[in-house]
């Protein structure tokens, strides 16, 4: 029989049933720690009871009214996301390339609006934004965007972490409207810039009046240590947008302006079917409930710090590590020789993990995982780079 589904994905040859905060169970009653969280979304971890009574309420009350009418739960949603993150308003979409669709279009309606006919974003190297056309034109890898030319027009590249190549640009072009980049690059390799970048960047933008957009899709909702990843910062973006964490499993998506970047959109610039319907809106406001009560912004921290102490001290000297590095609870140990073969290794230990940038070990646990189940995760990943 041929294979009814698409061949998008390399799967691995497991299915789970179900889980329990950091931990699944596959179809053979096989347990295994989750160190991936679902690439980033199970933040809360698995079958969190909040999120499940949530669920189980909206969908006996309401699933589905449309964008035509008033949606209490998303204005409930905006107005909690508007106090964690001090932004002005937002737009609800489905997933993050979704959110960052929205952020391109606000940018270039800004452009079109101040007279400029081609606005053009500055993105970076090694990005990931998404798999529309649009983001992954703004994405920084080729695997991504080869075959599915041509691909949009209205992005040039910089390096990562380099903000003197942004002032370059700015030099040389009369049309740039926006700088788009993730604070932490995650697909990248979990790359964490220089602690000035985003100031330098803020400080680029407003002498050329651009917007500063930030991909927050996995870096927020708690991950690397605050709510979102610029507040260790000092500085505002104009645009920031999240989805994964966010509906720990739901799917949603959402775009945060704040100040001119608010004020772009008119009624029938932008819209969506599904986004920001009442289930997916209440699920959402009670994982930023979630997260904002029980400090798990601040424990994601300590747990990054933990982990990271944990894997310097046993991997530090190995010649083979070439570094280790993260921000809260998205951690990267790069090695120097593409090492994708330990994800299945790891799986037949019991844990999930994932290989990104061929190199790079990428871990995502589930921010409520305990000290023991960070030390577990730690020493699994150990003992499978020193047998490599
Ligand atoms: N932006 C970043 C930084 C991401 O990590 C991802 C997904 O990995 C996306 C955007 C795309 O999100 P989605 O897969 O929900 O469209």
């Amino acid at each position: 029989m041929t294979d009814p589904l698409m061949h998008t994905y390399g799967r691995l040859d497991v299915a789970f049933e179900k889980g329990e905060g950091a931990w699944l169970v596959d179809d053979k009653g096989r347990r295994y720690l989750d160190a991936l969280s679902g690439l980033g979304v199970v933040a809360l971890g698995h079958a969190n009871q909040a999120v499940a009574n949530t669920i189980s309420n909206q969908a006996g009350a309401l699933l589905h009214t449309s964008n035509l009418y008033r949606v209490p739960w998303q204005e409930k949603l905006a107005a909690k996301l508007a106090q964690v993150s001090g932004m002005d308003n937002m737009f609800f979409a489905n997933s993050g390339a979704e959110a960052n669709e929205c952020a391109i279009k606000i940018s270039r309606l800004y452009g079109k609006q101040r007279g400029i006919e081609n606005p053009t974003i500055i993105v970076t190297e090694s990005s990931f934004h998404g798999r529309t056309l649009a983001t992954l034109t703004a994405t920084g890898s080729r695997k991504v965007q080869a075959g599915f030319e041509p691909l949009v027009n209205g992005f040039v590249r910089v390096p990562f972490n380099d903000a003197e190549a942004v002032r370059k640009v700015a030099k040389n072009s009369n049309s740039i409207v926006a700088v788009m980049l993730e604070p932490v690059q995650g697909e990248g390799g979990i790359k964490v810039p220089d602690e000035n970048y985003l100031k330098e960047l803020r400080a680029i933008c407003d002498e050329n009046e651009w917007f500063l957009v930030l991909d927050e899709v996995q870096s927020g909702n708690g991950r690397t240590g605050t709510y979102f990843a610029y507040q260790q910062s000092g500085i505002m973006p104009d645009i920031v947008t999240t989805a994964k964490g966010l509906g720990n499993g739901i799917p949603i998506g959402v775009c945060l302006a704040r100040g001119k970047a608010s004020e772009v959109f008119k009624p029938g610039n932008h819209g969506s079917t599904f986004g920001g319907n009442p289930l997916a809106c209440a699920v959402g406001y009670t994982v930023v409930s979630e997260i904002v009560s029980r400090h798990l912004p601040e424990r994601a921290a300590e747990l990054g710090d933990r982990m990271l102490a944990g894997f310097r001290e046993r991997l530090g000297k190995r010649n083979n590590v070439k570094n280790i590095r993260g921000k809260g609870l998205m951690i990267g140990i790069e090695l120097d020789e593409p090492c994708g073969e330990l994800v299945q290794k790891a799986l037949e230990k019991g844990l999930l993990i994932n290989v990104t940038a061929d190199k790079v070990i990428r871990l995502l646990p589930p921010l409520i995982i305990s000290d023991e189940e960070a030390d577990q995760i730690v020493n699994m990943v150990c003992d499978l780079v020193e047998a490599v």
